[in-house]
């Protein structure tokens, strides 16, 4: 087969985003190792270390974009934007690519860069999406949208046999509705919708144990093929994609601890919180008395006046038992035996990277698919505590619970069962090779 693949040219088309761009690098580098050949085409803002990656071409296009703009204050504006601002640079592009090439076996694109299906339909070529988000987003956010509310609500509910689906099914619906979605979102929403009709293939990073009722709803809905290749990062786990750079400290300091006691936090790569839930949060923090690793972003306000007299307060005061970091290696964090929680935005790498490693979390989601990963990880997995009351002896009380309480001690336990679970998912010859070698076969043959 990989004989066969060697003369495959694959072209991924990837978004500016942390969490994006980490799972499209390895997606490609999966791909690479199979027998295709790569480039990649990325846009000018956060571009990738081409130097990690000799054996792939890299092919940047321009976007109109300004670092201000990669907040999350309007997600789905910004995406509006970036289809915008790349839809044309983007045609030019698979147009020279195809001529020096004269042959591309598939495009596959990020689910935000759906701008680019209408362009390889219009170059005859096959587009195939990648979700960088769980099958339950795919399935809220981009197939039920599309069909009619009432009607769908009653069947998925029906068709789906554990009450905690059930629940969770309708929250995601409630939090759709209640979200109010902006003019942006509903046009971006529509494009995604249509990009998904003509796409050939749907790529998930996800594990299939972990989805399995969400994946059999949406095979009813969608007749696309769908292929569940994660966990990426465990798959293709070498290169550091990080746009910041790692303060790599935080590990000797791990070092120190002692096994499970420390709880890490972490908000992603986009999200922001404000002042009072800052200070909240240090508190929180300083009462629980438990060791932490704090990642507070220079773009969370890190740098301002008043965010570093906070941490400077708080380290003082905590002394050795808290670390603070601008940027952390998280796989490595999570991995390490002196972590014991994990308090997280729920963004979908950093959910599964925590479920890989075992590590239970407190869910403090903020938009998004954030909120649908919380209530997979709260209700369905039941491996984390949400925190819905953001006030500082809440926080302390949760910490406290989620890492030492007695009363912790089932999801602690659920924690290792799922990352078990995980690891036999990845050393069985089943699910994870066999889907890589259906989608290796299926990018050959469109
Ligand atoms: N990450 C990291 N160091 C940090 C914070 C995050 O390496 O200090 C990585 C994390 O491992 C994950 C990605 O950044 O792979 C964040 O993706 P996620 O989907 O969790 O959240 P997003 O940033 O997209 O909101």
């Amino acid at each position: 087969m990989e004989e066969q693949q060697k003369s495959s040219h694959v072209v991924l088309v990837m978004v500016t985003f942390q969490g994006h761009i980490n799972a499209a690098l390895q997606l490609a580098t999966i791909l690479h190792s199979k027998g295709f050949s790569i480039t990649i085409v990325h846009l000018e803002l956060n571009p990738p270390n081409p130097s990690n990656y000799p054996e792939f071409t890299f092919v940047s296009i321009p976007d109109n974009l300004t670092e201000s703009q990669l907040s999350d204050k309007d997600i789905p504006g910004l995406v509006r934007s970036v289809n915008k601002n790349c839809a044309a640079p983007l045609q030019q592009c698979l147009e020279k690519i195809l001529h020096s090439h004269h042959h591309i076996s598939a495009v596959i694109y990020d689910s935000f860069m759906f701008c680019a299906q209408p362009i390889v339909d219009d170059l005859g070529l096959p587009g195939v999406t990648l979700c960088t988000h769980s099958a339950l987003g795919l399935l809220f956010y981009h197939v039920f949208p599309q069909l009619n509310e009432k009607v769908c609500v009653a069947d998925c509910i029906s068709g789906l046999e554990s009450p905690e689906l059930q629940a969770l099914q309708l929250q995601g619906f409630h939090a759709l509705s209640s979200q109010n979605p902006t003019e942006a979102g509903m046009e971006v929403g529509a494009a995604f919708a249509n990009a998904l009709k003509s796409s050939s293939a749907i790529i998930v990073n996800s594990m299939e144990f972990l989805e399995l009722e969400v994946l059999s709803k949406i095979k009813q809905y969608l007749p696309t093929p769908i292929f569940i290749v994660g966990p990426l990062h465990k798959l293709a786990p070498t290169m550091c994609n990080s746009l910041c750079t790692e303060d790599n400290k935080c590990i000797s300091w791990l070092n120190k601890q002692a096994p499970k006691s420390v709880i890490y936090v972490s908000f992603g790569s986009i999200v922001n919180i404000d002042k009072q839930e800052l200070i909240d949060t240090a508190w929180g923090l300083s009462n629980s008395k438990q060791p932490f690793l704090w990642v507070v972003r220079p773009s969370m306000d890190r740098g301002s006046e008043w965010t570093e007299s906070l941490l400077n307060g708080l380290e003082e005061s905590v002394g050795e038992r808290g670390f603070i970091v601008k940027w952390a290696p998280q796989k490595e964090v999570l991995a390490h035996a002196a972590v014991g929680g994990f308090w997280s935005h729920c963004g979908w790498n950093s959910t599964i990277e925590s479920i890989c490693e075992g590590v239970p979390m407190l869910c403090r989601p903020f938009f998004g698919d954030q909120i649908l990963n919380a209530s997979y990880i709260c209700n369905v997995w039941k491996i984390g505590l949400e925190l819905k009351n953001l006030e500082r002896g809440n926080i302390e009380r949760t910490i406290k619970r989620l890492m030492v309480d007695m009363e912790g001690n089932y999801i602690r336990k659920r924690a290792m069962d799922l990352k078990e679970k995980a690891a036999f998912y990845l050393m069985e010859d089943g699910s994870t090779s066999c889907s890589f070698d259906g989608l290796a076969k299926h990018i050959s043959s469109v």
